[in-house]
């Protein structure tokens, strides 16, 4: 089964991305995971690949659909994959088909783990860590037994820039504009699977499964 994965920062997509492959026996294909691989292998577009990461340049269209064309087109992935990360674009889209259509596939179903805008924002700001011992705690998930005081060593508990709210909210509406335009792409072609990410880890994976297994 060909599927690709979507879900805004916070939404769980890992989590379940390390799920879902286990349980289909298929690859995880993140493009973090695929550019490392190339660049360290040093196919020719790994090679080119590697010489815009240094200078800080992005990585062109034809470059990044070049490794994941490479990538698609091995062994491990004839009876099927899950892509992670990739496409981010329509025009990516657009070329993730043609290019599947040249190796003879196609991507069965597109999963969206929806999660509101306000959960997403508590999920992604509430993390604490001591700056003291380094010990990260979660207001949500993990919360210390006394406010902003560290369970392990009593130091004060901190947020990291990177976790506060206008840099988180900043983050998910640049991320949440780039969906949506892949969601109309996917409902168009009648591939798009939501999914309700605010339910427990398991039943989100039961949802999964039985969505794309019908
Ligand atoms: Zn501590």
């Amino acid at each position: 089964m060909n599927i690709i994965l979507m879900g805004l920062p916070g939404a769980g997509k890992g989590t379940q991305a390390a799920i879902i492959v286990e349980k289909l026996h298929i690859p995880h294909i993140s493009t973090g995971d695929m550019f490392r691989a190339a660049v360290k292998e040093e196919t020719p577009l790994g090679i080119e690949a590697k010489s815009y990461m240094d200078q800080g340049a992005l990585v062109p269209d034809r470059v990044t659909i070049g490794i994941v064309r490479d990538r698609l087109g091995k062994d491990d992935c004839e009876s099927g994959f899950l892509l992670d990360g990739f496409p981010r674009t329509v025009p990516q889209a657009e070329a993730l088909d043609e290019l599947l259509q040249d190796l003879g596939k196609e991507i069965d179903h597109v999963i969206y783990i929806e999660v509101p805008q306000q959960e997403l924002l508590s999920r992604l700001t509430g993390r604490r860590i001591c700056r003291n011992c380094g010990t990260t705690f979660h207001l949500q998930f993990a919360p210390p037994k006394e406010d902003g005081v560290c369970d392990r060593c009593g130091g004060p508990l901190y947020q990291r820039e990177d976790d506060q709210e206008e840099t988180v909210a900043k983050r998910l509406k640049i991320n949440q504009e780039q969906t949506e335009h892949l969601i109309r792409y996917y409902t168009a072609n009648e591939k798009l699977v939501r999914v309700d990410g605010e339910q427990p880890i398991e039943q989100v994976t039961t949802a999964i499964l039985s969505k794309i297994r019908r």
